[in-house]
């Protein structure tokens, strides 16, 4: 083993143990965020020592993480999403994702994660779409509300293989309170279809997913987030308590200056602004083709750095406009850009 893959190890190991529990993710989160620690120059100097490991596995050809929105329109309308203020609808063509994974698996791009913004089993051919994916040698995840995820649909996606992680967001544990946060979905039908899914996944003899379910901590949901836990933890590989974003302040009703128990993804304004690793490590391509280095300009979408139906994966990532976004991050100048200068995310490093 050398000596540059220990630390990469221990850092690995540190942050699966960390993830097994949401405290320990929390604590980790709020020390990563602590404007005293940001500010000190020993930290300035670590976020420019990953930054400058990123840009040299960029030059070296390493492919970024991929994200392919194969359908944008969603079922539900979750009070902390843009869905719930905005109609936004659109479905990848299937030529168009056949090209996208072609040109990845090519690229040496082993696994895709099939979901941005929308609800990926509302598309009539997402089973077509996976078979596609395990076709071309790569494997995949996703994200879901799993309000459509039916024992013949688990059953065919577990027996097709190439599924290696889903994360069910199910904002609620109390019908009251699942129900008003997630409506039109109801509480108890998607509680069942996970535990029958789960009990699927135990009698499935091949391999199966890795599963989480993650909860965005709000005002509704809050008083019963250690029940959820409670809840989820004997069942599921991981319970996620997210903090909710702002979507770059796209979301009217988010109020940007109040956490709700402490947690809010966004920074407050005492916290520096620092280099952020999404034009490094990866590319959201969203169902019309054009693609972003990340997900936090979801509703707008004007951080928008190419686009698949003119240009290759490859050509975007490599191209101007993803160096430019670079370079303006790598030389701490992240401020000068129109859409990452609003940004209140400082997306950890580790
Ligand atoms: S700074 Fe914000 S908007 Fe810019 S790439 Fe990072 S997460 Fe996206």
């Amino acid at each position: 083993m050398s000596g540059a893959t220990v630390p990469g190890t221990l850092l690995s190991r540190a942050r699966r143990l960390v993830a097994r529990s949401p405290a320990a993710v929390a604590l980790a989160k709020r020390v990563y965020r602590s404007p005293r620690l940001q500010q000190t120059a020993a930290f300035r100097r670590f976020v420019r020592s990953r930054a400058a490991g990123a840009e040299a596995a960029v030059q070296a050809g390493a492919p970024p993480q991929l994200w392919l929105e194969t359908v944008l329109t969603c079922n539900a309308r979750c009070s902390m999403c843009v869905h719930s203020e905005r109609k936004m609808v659109g479905v990848m063509s299937m030529d168009l994702f056949r090209r996208l994974v072609d040109e990845a698996s090519a690229w040496g791009v082993d696994s895709v994660c099939l979901s941005i913004y929308g609800e990926p089993m509302v598309d009539k051919r997402w089973l077509e779409r996976l078979q596609y994916v395990c076709m071309a040698g790569m494997t995949y995840s996703f994200f879901s509300n799993a309000s459509i995820l039916t024992p013949e649909l688990a059953a065919a996606m577990l027996e097709l293989g190439g599924w290696t992680e889903v994360n069910f967001s199910v904002n609620g544990f109390s019908k009251p309170v699942y129900e008003a946060v997630m409506p039109p979905l109801s509480r108890d039908r998607v509680y069942a279809n996970i535990e029958r899914f789960l009990e699927l996944r135990r009698a499935h003899e091949g391999e199966v997913p890795r599963v989480t379910v993650s909860c965005v901590t709000l005002a509704e949901n809050v008083h019963e987030l250690p029940e959820f836990v409670r809840f989820w933890r004997p069942r599921v590989d991981r319970v996620s308590i997210a903090d909710r974003t702002d979507w770059l302040g796209e979301l009217r009703k988010t109020d940007r200056a109040v956490p709700v128990r402490g947690r809010l993804r966004v920074m407050d304004d005492s916290q520096p602004q620092t280099p952020c690793p999404a034009p490094w490590r990866k590319m959201y391509v969203y169902a019309d083709g054009r693609v972003s280095p990340c997900c936090e300009d979801a509703a707008l979408r004007q951080l928008i750095l190419g686009d698949t139906n003119v240009q290759t994966l490859r050509q975007i990532y490599h191209g101007p406009g993803y160096a430019a976004l670079r370079a303006l991050h790598l030389h701490d100048r992240r401020g000068d850009h129109r859409i990452c200068g609003a940004c209140r995310v400082n997306p950890p490093w580790i």
